[in-house]
């Protein structure tokens, strides 16, 4: 008999006992995994179907009632519809917590997400709405990057943030993904971007990369006993209260006052989906809030990066004003004056030049992307005019 068992460790997990009765499977429900962002309240489903190999199974995840109907519709944010409104586009299944692949057997009946599985061969499959990016995939990444790992601190629950530091140079290149929780698509693009500039025969010229795959550690690894605080970290960097914060800007403190310049700073997101929209977007300043030959610099940095890159439709820009510093874009803009932007990834699909269209979203597509940035920021002439 198949059943959904167990909650498993991943970097969507919040709250699941409270969900649990919105989940139905057939043959049987033993226990369920519905995770909710707590900062960004996309909701999202991950579960464990296991069986027969062979066998079908069929799940139901109903979608909450509550937050529907409390819903402020005219927020623009009103992100409970617009997300299920792409479900049935971002159902992922996969054998090990590593590799996902997109699934077509889902369909939407009323509020309901119907989402029908077989079992392969061994005999187990975790479903998941939204492409998931797990605390063993984290895991695996810190095993393979040891050796370029550092220390920068520590999360509010006390856990390392991990991070890994490639290159000598004295150019900073910081990229840095999941602030929050459910936003992983970064996490598979700057894995896969470490794989390409660990190698040794690829030259890191002046720079030096430091590349945190997952600052938000506690909401990673939140079924396990550490702390919970529903704090949205990319509205702490005006104040830097949180740990994560705190820790990462002393870091960077301490590589400016080495004299190290820090050239590139990138936040990883995914943005509101919308239906008929991406969710996808560069954030840039509006023209007129930031010096003159400062915004230029930064426009043929974006334009460029948004032409060269399978990431997003070129004019994908989310134009900014200037209020005081909140989130890591403006901190980093005006801190340092860094080419620093929030790329929001959207959940669903992503950009294909070749084609002038959007593929589905896939992890495929995310690793590719990793490598292609890598190769587009050692190529990049910083020092145009
Ligand atoms: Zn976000």
């Amino acid at each position: 008999m198949a059943f959904i068992t167990g909650k498993f460790p991943g970097s969507c997990v919040d709250n699941i006992e409270n969900y649990a009765d919105r989940i139905e499977c057939t043959p049987k429900v033993n226990a369920a995994v519905l995770s909710r962002g707590l900062t960004n309240g996309h909701h999202e489903f991950r579960c464990l179907a296991v069986g027969t190999a062979g066998e079908e199974v069929h799940i139901v995840v109903h979608w909450p009632e509550y937050d529907v109907d409390s819903a402020d519709r005219s927020n623009e944010y009103w992100f409970v519809e617009s997300f299920y409104g792409v479900a049935d586009q971002v159902v992922f299944t996969g054998t090990d917590e590593l590799h996902w692949q997109r699934i077509e057997t889902v369909w939407k009946d009323g509020w309901d997400l119907h989402i029908k599985v077989t079992l392969p061969e061994e005999g187990h499959l975790y479903v998941s709405v939204n492409l998931p990016f797990t605390v063993k995939a984290l895991q695996q990444v810190c095993d393979r990057f040891a050796p370029w790992r550092v220390t920068v601190g520590k999360t509010a629950g006390g856990m390392d943030i991990p991070a890994f530091r490639f290159g000598t140079g004295k150019k900073v290149i910081w990229l840095q993904a999941n602030q929050h929780v459910t936003e992983v698509c970064g996490c598979h693009v700057l894995a896969s971007l470490m794989e390409y500039i660990s190698d040794p025969a690829v030259d890191l010229k002046d720079y030096t990369f430091v590349v945190i795959p997952s600052v938000s550690m506690d909401k990673m690894f939140m079924d396990q006993e550490y702390p919970e605080y529903p704090v949205n970290i990319n509205r702490d960097w005006g104040t830097r209260k949180q740990p994560e914060t705190k820790a990462i800007h002393d870091y960077l403190q301490g590589m400016a006052a080495e004299g190290y310049e820090i050239l590139v700073m990138v936040d990883m997101h995914c943005g509101w989906c919308r239906v008929g929209d991406s969710g996808g977007n560069i954030t840039e300043y509006n023209h007129g809030f930031i010096p003159n030959d400062y915004w230029e610099r930064r426009m043929r940095y974006t334009h460029a990066l948004l032409s060269a890159l399978d990431y997003e439709k070129p004019d994908k820009i989310w134009w900014c004003d200037f209020p005081p510093v909140q989130t890591f874009f403006q901190y980093g803009s005006q801190l340092y004056g860094a080419l620093c932007s929030t790329y929001e990834f959207s959940r669903f699909q992503i950009w294909n030049r070749e084609k002038g269209d959007y593929d589905p979203l896939s992890q495929e597509a995310l690793e590719k992307l990793g490598k292609q940035y890598a190769k587009f920021l050692l190529s990049y002439d910083f020092e145009e005019v």
